[in-house]
């Protein structure tokens, strides 16, 4: 079962034993960065095993494979030397790994770390990219049988992550630590299990994440049940990109928890759907969350569609079956359920909408007021994509400049806000800044990340009723939750769900 490593990068030993004690009950071992240490720290190191009873990594990282020691080589060996010989009798107070890299080759400190038991973890650190021949080259780092090959690469797309997965494929027997580096590799971290990684790394987020990708020791063990995942675990996730501010992680894997079903759900940020659809098939995904911007983008990887992808021209849900992927669209109903929970009644019959923006959601809410018999006015930056979202539905449509703002005082008891615009990490967007609320609309936002865009504080502020998407991200989920695990979603836990 693959572990969970806390990295400490205190610039103190008493601030990494603070740090270890908050994140006890979720790691398994740590790793001592005694590159990010003070120098008058770094002479103490050698005690810091027997101060805590978990196995420490002791890893001292040159400036040139992404780590912090300055010094020269001489210095980093030395400092390695003292730590691991004249150590102790008893071997659980020195290190129990030390991470050498396949280039520091000193045999006297090799010989030290073996006759104290101190097992070396032989690493390469790609930070350009992954290396071609990966398999080839983690075979080539076993030195002597007993050291773990560890490859630390810096995936730059999806298919740069699916090489990494495939490269594993034909080591599984042999131990060793594999991650992808960055916001592709995330997925690495969290499905080390998959790869048959020997451990995770992770880091405390209050005091920094120590890597880029990297995540906190909490998160991995509870929001993603890292300890629960093996081999029978069904694997679902999210394309998207960038990614950012997806809510879907944390909503699936609560409940896959609160379930007790074997099933984790992983963000995978996706530069093309053509590489998420490989890695998908790679990693036997049984579902997956499709988000902006690939709703549409999806629809010809699609084996068969349900009757509303096929009229909205969108899809947000993927289920694999024995043919191939299966799309529905449940941002529909999740939308329509939310709106008229919000603005009352059965239907829309008699009222005028306008809808900003017109994408994946946007088609998803058109089609809605269509089937519910409310009026509406498409704005959007491209004027074109307006105009062949607004036709079938025989909706007025315009670009979302002046002139189309002015139209929306014919069609403003609601205002739904669909476009990508005043989203993390972007939170400046206003998709309609000189637009002035009469404070009798009523604003729904399809964003939740920030809870208020910028667009929903204006309104808010002249006295318009506002709902953020988070409702209908909910409602969409619990919609997708039937499709994905082909049963109900458990209504007991509807309420937990609105955090
Ligand atoms: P999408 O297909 O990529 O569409 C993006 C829309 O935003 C298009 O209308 C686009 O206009 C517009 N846009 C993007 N950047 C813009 C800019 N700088 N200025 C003006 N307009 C801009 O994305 P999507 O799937 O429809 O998602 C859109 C938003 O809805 C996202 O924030 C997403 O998180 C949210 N959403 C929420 C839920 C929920 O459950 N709450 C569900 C679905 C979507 P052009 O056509 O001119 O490019």
């Amino acid at each position: 079962m693959a572990k969970i490593c806390l990295c400490l990068t205190g610039k103190t030993l008493e601030a990494n034993l603070e740090t270890l004690e908050k994140y006890r009950k979720y790691v398994d071992l740590a790793e001592l960065r005694a590159d990010f240490l003070d120098p008058d720290e770094r002479l103490l190191i050698r005690r810091f095993p027997a101060l805590v009873d978990i196995p420490v990594i002791l890893t001292v990282r040159r400036a040139s494979d992404g780590g912090r020691f300055q010094g020269g080589e001489g210095a980093r060996i030395t400092l390695l030397c003292k730590a691991l010989a004249f150590a102790e009798v008893d071997r659980r107070k020195n290190f129990a790994y030390v991470d050498l890299e396949e280039d520091l080759n000193v045999p006297s400190l090799e010989e030290a770390a073996r006759t104290f038991g101190s097992r070396v973890i032989r690493s390469f650190h790609n930070l350009q990219g992954v290396d071609a021949d990966l398999a080839g080259r983690l075979r080539g780092l076993l030195h002597v049988g007993d050291e773990i090959p560890k490859a630390a690469v810096s995936p730059r797309n999806l298919a740069d992550v699916l090489s990494i997965y495939r490269a594993v494929r034909g080591l599984e027997k042999q131990e060793k630590i594999v991650l992808g580096m960055g916001a592709y590799g995330l997925n690495t971290r969290i499905l080390a299990e998959r790869l048959g990684s020997f451990l995770s790394y992770t880091s405390a987020r209050d005091e920094g994440l120590a890597a880029p990708g990297q995540l906190d020791p909490r998160e991995l063990a509870e929001t993603y049940r890292f300890r629960k995942i093996d081999a029978g675990t069904e694997l679902y996730g999210i394309a998207g990109f960038p990614l950012t501010a997806t809510s879907s992680p944390p909503f699936f894997n609560k409940v896959y928890s609160e379930e007790n079903i074997n099933a984790v759900y992983v963000p995978f940020p996706s530069d093309t759907m053509e590489s998420f659809m490989e890695l998908a098939g790679e990693l036997k995904l049984r579902g997956a969350s499709v988000t902006v911007p690939y709703k549409e983008k999806v629809l010809p990887y699609l084996h068969a569609e349900s009757e509303v992808v096929r009229a909205v021209g969108a899809c947000n849900t993927l289920v694999a079956t024995p043919e191939g992927w299966q799309g529905y669209n449940t941002d529909c109903r999740g939308f329509s359920d939310s709106l008229l929970d919000f603005a009352g009644g059965k239907d829309l019959k008699g009222r005028k909408i306008t809808i900003l923006g017109a994408g994946g959601a946007a088609r998803a809410v058109a089609f809605e007021v269509h089937r519910l018999r409310g009026k509406a006015l498409i704005l959007n930056r491209t004027a074109s994509r307006a105009k062949r979202l607004a036709e079938p539905y025989r909706f007025a449509w315009a670009g979302i400049d002046s002139g189309g703002a002015e139209l929306i005082s014919r069609y403003r008891d609601i205002i739904v806000q669909t476009t990508s615009l005043g989203m993390e990490p972007g939170t400046e967007g206003d998709p309609l800044p000189d637009y002035h609320f009469s404070g009798r609309e009523l604003v729904m936002d399809l964003i939740y990340k920030p809870e208020r865009t910028r667009f929903l504080k204006r309104a808010a502020d002249a006295g318009c009723a506002v709902r953020n998407g988070y409702d209908m991200l909910i409602r969409q989920a619990v919609y997708q939750y039937a499709f994905f695990m082909k049963t109900e979603f458990p209504a007991r836990l509807l309420p937990q769900m609105r955090i």
